[in-house]
């Protein structure tokens, strides 16, 4: 099989690279590495069934022979980088799918959608199933990011209903883990590298908005399920077209996760509180009903074992 991944050097693209590497596939992989680093495909570089070109996927996307599946991974996704980033976020998420289907269609490829929960936006409902049409602010500073994906959703919805493309859409809840930028200013990384450094800890408001961590081995297998599922199942009338959350329920307050990262650090560190970011989601968790139904998936990996492997990549990082 051979897969063109947009955002291959980046966090989660890269995890995907390499499962699929390892299983003895060919890989394209198209970043422009606005934060994305060629670090993480670097043990791919050279290798015969490797390939990895540096552009920006807004352009025009030109790969020789065929392709099985195109996975569009490529967009700025930590808060940070895209409120410094709106523009190309916005262009990423708009003309980069556009290009990134119409190479799908062009190679009879079948495609997946790396979309988000931010398409719930500051949810009303709790916890989210895909069914809920969300409550975005379209503008507000976010918006950059969840309008970009919402309309990166409702492009691969026509491209299939109009040109039969074979599409996959996945809305992922927060993921962590190796490889994740110290930099990037998430909020998993963010307190692992302030335990670590003994600087105090940054809970933005309260810490009492909530979020759910699925750490990112469980969240590529439940992508190349996905991905390989291409029988007839129909879930509540929704088939396989239709999006399916991707993350960890087990919900925790901001609050929460900055004690456990002290105490499997063992910092001395403080907790300090600061502003909380316009338009910030009180509560996130995903609804995996689908994702069970549909692909026999679940994550294994808890936030205990998840922090303890990103503690230990950052000790080395
Ligand atoms: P990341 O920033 O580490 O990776 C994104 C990659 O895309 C980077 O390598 C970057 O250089 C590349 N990229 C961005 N714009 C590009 C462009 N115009 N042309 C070519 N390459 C470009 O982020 P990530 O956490 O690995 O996220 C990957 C995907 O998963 C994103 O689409 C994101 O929206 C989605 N997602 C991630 C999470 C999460 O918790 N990690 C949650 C929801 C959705
Ligand atoms: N957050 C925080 N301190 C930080 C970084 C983030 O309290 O140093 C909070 C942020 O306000 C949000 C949650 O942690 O409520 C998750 O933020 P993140 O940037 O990881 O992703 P989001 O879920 O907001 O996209």
């Amino acid at each position: 099989m051979r897969y063109v991944v947009t955002g291959g050097a980046g966090f989660v693209g890269s995890h995907l690279v390499d499962r699929l590497m390892a299983e003895g596939n060919e890989v394209c992989v198209f970043d422009n590495l606005v934060t994305g680093r060629v670090r993480n495909v670097e043990r791919h570089l050279g290798h015969p069934r490797f390939q990895f070109i540096e552009q920006d996927v807004t352009e025009y996307l030109s790969v020789d022979g065929e392709v099985s599946a195109v996975v569009h991974f490529a967009s700025p996704a930590s808060p940070i980088d895209y409120l410094n980033l709106p523009i190309q976020t916005l262009k990423v998420g708009s003309l980069g799918t556009h290009k990134a289907l119409g190479l799908a269609k062009e190679k009879n490829a079948v495609f997946l959608l790396a979309s988000t929960s931010e398409v719930y936006g500051d949810p009303l409902i709790h916890p989210q199933k895909e069914d809920y049409w969300g409550n975005v602010n379209p503008i507000g500073p976010r918006s950059v990011y969840d309008e970009a994906k919402r309309f990166a959703e409702a492009i691969t919805m026509a491209y299939h209903r109009k040109h039969g493309v074979d599409t996959r859409i996945i809305r992922i809840f927060n993921t962590y883990g190796t490889r994740m930028r110290r930099e990037d200013g998430r909020v998993v990384s963010n307190f692992i590298v302030q335990a670590l450094a003994g600087k105090p800890l940054t809970v933005y408001g309260e810490g009492r908005q909530t979020r759910s961590f699925c750490y990112v081995s469980d969240l590529v297998e439940g992508i190349l399920r996905l991905l390989r599922q291409n029988g007839d199942a129909v879930i509540d009338g929704k088939d396989i077209h239709y999006p399916v959350n991707l993350g960890n329920p087990t919900e925790f307050t901001i609050a929460e996760l900055a004690m456990e990262v002290i105490r499997l650090t063992g910092s001395t560190s403080e907790i300090i509180n600061l502003p909380l970011p316009e338009d910030d989601p009180k509560c996130r968790k995903p609804d995996i009903t689908r994702a069970q139904a549909l692909l026999n998936w679940q994550p294994g990996i808890g936030l205990k074992e998840g922090l303890g492997k990103t503690i230990d990549y950052f000790k080395q990082d």
